[in-house]
């Protein structure tokens, strides 16, 4: 029998431990030590754990502490690039994209220099943007610009040029190239088709890789987040340069400033088996023991926004509305037999899958999918964004074995799509996070940054609230019989991510789980959940990281 060590930092105060299956698990006090919670429960019980020397940490008669919490779905290296590309969200109108771009190009001098920029919404100008608006604002330069969600790319004349992309290129397998009437291609670029002009940007070197995402890693841990899965870049790669590298290089230094779950993409499973790298080991030297091999992520369909999910019937089309792609059905990203073949090599592999599912024929492909590998390897797989799920599937996920995983921040972004273009399918099927809750199955959550912002808290009260406070007034909230509880939110942003890792020593404050706390004002937990509440804007005011303090 292993002995347990004698505390060595004793915290006092509020303690919402997550223990058992629901509810806030209140504690008055945990034990630590070495980077582990030792005991946990009424002070005079911890404090009979404590050796000679442990320090105390009283909270405030204001403060709460919660486990940290882990973001199912950050592209954390994405995330960290565009903080210096062109920035294109809220743009209201076409000359607004205009001007900013023409300004992100005063910044980059050299004519050769790409000019990167992600954030634009077609449906915020009332048309789709063009290669000839990007002409206005710098004028025989290479510009490349993903739309808000991603799945669209707007790029100048000179990339199309330099790409070979004409009025006479077919559009690639999964992509479309949009086109003016008499055949020309417009600049914008959908899904697949995006790559033909993405795969021409230079990638950025390991040294400017572990710069951004150093100084977001700190400003992730100061929101208190302390783990994340990366589904990747959203871009081509190639083998295990890049990203990956840059993640091997912080863990190796010891200097991994949070835990992480790197995905692979399809196209690095090769150098995945040449390697034989598995889900949930560590992916080489990492002192700290933060960095192990998340999910191979793959695509099923499109986006909303693009209207490129795959439906089971097709979008509702409103007067006036831009002609959406395959009829309304969305696209397929990679065909269903496809996306069986990735699956089952994965597994094979030893390499656990989570698929991209927007739309409801998305979803159902996914489960179907994924059935067959589940328990084949340590972690638990997965549907990503689940945003629109047909009833006869609610149950399957438990049934299965497979997690849902949601961006329930999206509900704020996205409601006024989701009712227009889903019609009446969005109230009970859209983010539908209680019905697959009640169910049993897991419900990892996280934000989809870049998509949006790396805050976590707007999305814990935004799956409770199902309403935002950027709505028209009157806006009635969105399904509210998907809302969650304050505390199964809480558990679905850390609890759920971490069991679908295959990870049982992480997600609350009991003995032997990890010490990653979160100190929180009490109002963020003591006040009713409300859009635009004390939860929702919550600032920790002390972040714990394997028992040292992080942040704060
Ligand atoms: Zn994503």
């Amino acid at each position: 029998m292993s002995m347990t060590p004698r505390a060595t930092l004793v915290i006092r105060g509020r303690i919402a431990s997550l223990a058992g299956d629901d509810g806030p698990g209140w504690v008055d006090a945990i034990g630590i030590a070495d980077g582990r919670v030792v005991a946990a429960g009424s002070r005079d019980a911890v404090a009979a754990a404590a050796g000679p020397g442990t320090r105390t940490l009283d909270l405030g008669p204001d403060e709460v502490a919660v486990p940290g919490l882990t973001d199912s779905h950050l592209h954390l290296v994405e995330a960290a690039l565009s903080r210096s590309r062109v920035g294109l969200e809220h743009a209201a109108a076409i000359e607004e994209l205009v001007g900013r771009v023409r300004a992100g190009a005063d910044r980059v001098p050299d004519g050769d220099a790409w000019i990167e920029g992600a954030g634009w919404d077609p449906d915020a100008f009332g048309r789709w943007p063009t290669a000839d608006d990007l002409e206005r604002a710098a004028p025989g330069r290479r510009v490349a610009l993903w739309a808000h969600d991603h799945h669209a790319l707007l790029v100048s004349d000179r990339a199309l040029a330099e790409a070979g992309v004409g009025e006479r290129t077919p559009d690639p397998d999964g992509g479309v190239i949009r086109r003016h009437g008499d055949g020309r291609e417009t600049g914008v670029l959908h899904e697949a088709a995006a790559r033909l002009v993405a795969g021409r940007i230079p990638p950025p070197s390991v040294d400017a890789l572990t710069a951004a995402m150093r100084s977001l890693i700190g400003e992730l841990v100061a929101l208190g987040v302390v783990a994340v899965h990366d589904p990747g870049g959203l871009s081509q790669q190639d083998g295990l340069r890049g990203p990956i590298q840059a993640y091997r290089a912080l863990a190796a230094a010891g200097e991994l400033g949070l835990r992480a779950h790197p995905c692979v993409r399809p196209e690095q499973l090769d150098a995945a088996e040449a390697e034989g790298i598995r889900s949930g080991q560590p992916l080489g030297p990492d002192p700290r023991d933060r960095l192990r091999l998340g999910w191979l992520k793959t695509f099923a369909d499109g986006s909303l926004g693009s209207r490129t999910a795959a439906l089971l019937e097709p979008l509702v089309r409103g007067p006036g509305e831009p002609e959406p792609p395959n009829g309304g059905h969305g696209v397929w990203l990679t065909p269903p037999e496809q996306l069986r073949a990735q699956a089952t090599r994965a597994a094979s592999l030893g390499i656990t899958t989570q698929i991209h599912g927007i739309g409801d024929a998305a979803v159902r492909v996914a489960l179907d999918v994924l059935g067959p590998t589940v328990g084949a390897t340590p972690l638990v797989p997965r549907v990503e964004h689940t945003q629109l799920v047909h009833p006869d599937d609610v149950p399957r996920f438990a049934a299965l074995g497979i997690a849902a995983s949601f961006q329930p921040v999206h509900v704020r972004s996205d409601e006024e799509k989701a009712r227009r273009l889903w019609g009446e399918r969005a109230e009970l099927g859209a983010y539908a996070l209680g019905a697959i809750a009640r169910t049993g199955a897991l419900i990892p959550t996280g934000t989809d940054a870049p998509v949006e912002p790396i805050d976590p808290w707007p999305g814990v009260a935004c799956a409770v609230t199902r309403s935002a406070p950027s709505w028209p007034a009157g806006t009635p909230p969105l399904g509210p019989s998907n809302a969650l509880s304050l505390w199964r939110s809480l558990r679905a942003a850390g609890v759920d991510p971490a069991r679908s890792a295959g990870e049982r020593d992480r997600g609350r404050l009991v003995p032997g789980h990890r010490a990653d706390v979160v100190v929180l004002p009490a109002a963020a937990l003591d006040e009713p959940v409300e859009a635009g509440g004390a939860l929702w804007h919550a600032r920790p005011r002390l972040v714990l990281l394997d028992g040292e303090i992080v942040a704060g």
